[in-house]
């Protein structure tokens, strides 16, 4: 038995020439064919908890950060009888706050990185460090999410990452939420089909927050989710999904908070053994990566 796992992000129509990534709606059915066309066949969260039953080669679409594009797909989805699993973010959905990584997208799309740069130049940075975090692609990039994320402080950030938004961003914080993210009814009807998991509260890094914060955001995403679906949510996707995202202590605490699945973003299929021991630090691929994505890396295995 083998389970390959997709990851999804922005899905649609229209893109900005920077800053914002994804694919297509049709780039997507095309990948679903693609996938069939191989022999797989596409289960829903719920069967991969008896990984017995599953078919001989099985295949889940997961989709993260409880995005708007993503109820359309949804709904394309049913019509073809396919479950796909559903990431979300309680902040947004509860707090009236957006996640801080869609800010970021936002801002990306409208400024120059170097702009960017220049309100950060006050702070040192060494290079090959750098390179050692973020080996590829274009250097300021690298060093703009270097120095957000390994030279600033939290609080740091959160406030340089504010003022460039709402230097940006004409409306509220509200309409923001609106334009971003599902409303709360269909989160909810997703939720009530069993096909949502917990996606922390804030979006961050777990592994680097401490063993109280890591709690809380996976014990209160949890609550909120069950709370307002009426139905237990068993499943996670970790933000970020690195290994500097996870680690063992977060999937401790996860398996302590009621988790039995969990989803990290190394490259991977899955295997009868990994879904028996390991069931709580799954692999996957990114769409990109997959079959008719545009790295596929999968036939050429
Ligand atoms: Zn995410």
């Amino acid at each position: 038995m083998e389970l390959l796992v997709i990851t999804y992000h922005y899905i649609r129509e229209v893109f900005p020439e920077k800053g914002l990534y994804g694919i297509t709606s049709e780039q997507f059915l095309n990948q679903i064919d693609k996938i069939r066309e191989q022999g797989y066949e596409f289960v829903s969260l719920e069967a991969i908890k008896k990984p017995k039953n599953l078919p001989q080669k099985s295949c889940l679409l997961t989709f993260d950060d409880g995005l708007k594009d993503h109820y359309k797909i949804y709904r394309i989805l049913k019509e073809k009888g396919i479950w796909g699993a559903f990431f979300i973010s309680t902040d947004p959905l509860f707090n009236e706050t957006a996640l801080q990584v869609h800010k970021m997208h936002y801002i990306l799309s409208q400024c120059d990185v170097k702009e960017l740069l220049e309100d950060l130049k006050d702070i040192p940075y060494i290079l090959s460090l750098v390179r050692k975090q973020y080996p590829w692609g274009e250097e300021k990039m690298a060093i703009l999410k270097y120095i957000l994320y390994f030279e600033l402080s939290e609080h740091q950030r959160n406030n340089i990452i504010n003022t460039w938004f709402y230097e940006n961003y004409k409306g509220s914080e509200q309409e923001f939420i609106k334009e971003w993210y599902m409303p709360p009814n269909q989160v909810k009807e997703l939720g009530q089909k069993g096909c949502i998991g917990a996606h922390t509260q804030t979006h961050r890094a777990l592994a680097t927050l401490s063993l109280e914060e890591i709690s809380q955001e996976v014990r209160g995403s949890k609550r909120e989710l069950e709370l307002f679906t009426k139905q237990s949510v068993s499943s996670i996707s970790y933000p970020f999904g690195g290994p500097t995202a996870v680690n063992d202590t977060v999937i401790r605490i996860c398996k302590e908070q009621g988790f039995s699945i969990g989803f990290t973003i190394e490259k991977g299929i899955n295997t009868l053994k990994d879904l028996q021991q390991t069931p709580l630090q799954l692999k996957r691929y990114d769409t990109i990566n997959t079959y008719g994505g545009k790295y596929d890396e999968l036939s050429r295995i």
